[in-house]
């Protein structure tokens, strides 16, 4: 499959810095801000800086050295926020049937409350 990338889309803006964040971390190739709608006490979102759509796309086109920063930053956000203790939850939609918002990949970091089942 081929992604076609909106370089219009919100995250794209808020990496260029065409619209502010709420930053909690910044690294080479990722960026970690706080969701606008918090869903729980701690609701972060963790972009890669590249175009990627969504994981899959990012998962097929990305460097390693962007994979590896991208999977640090997740790890290190839950450090920051300080919900590896309590635990959290990631979460990330992708397209129609995920019900994705936001056409550039983000993981969802849920936590400091107990967060109930999500599957059943
Ligand atoms: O996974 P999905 O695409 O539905 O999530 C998009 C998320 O981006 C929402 O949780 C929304 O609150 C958040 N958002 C944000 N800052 C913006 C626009 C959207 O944190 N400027």
């Amino acid at each position: 499959m081929s992604y076609a990338y909106d370089d219009q889309n919100i995250f794209a803006k808020i990496l260029r810095g065409e619209i502010p964040n709420d930053t909690v971390l910044e690294t080479e190739h990722s960026l970690a801000f706080n969701d606008i709608q918090p869903q729980a006490p701690v609701h972060v979102l963790v972009i890669p800086k590249g175009p990627y759509v969504c994981y899959d796309h990012f998962a097929q086109e990305a460097s390693d050295a962007e994979i590896a920063d991208y999977t640090r930053a997740i790890g290190e956000v839950c450090r920051l926020m300080g919900v590896e203790q309590g635990g959290f939850r990631m979460i990330s939609n992708a397209g129609e049937h995920g019900v994705q918002e936001v056409p550039h990949l983000h993981v969802h970091i849920l936590g400091g409350r107990p967060l109930g089942r999500m599957l059943e």
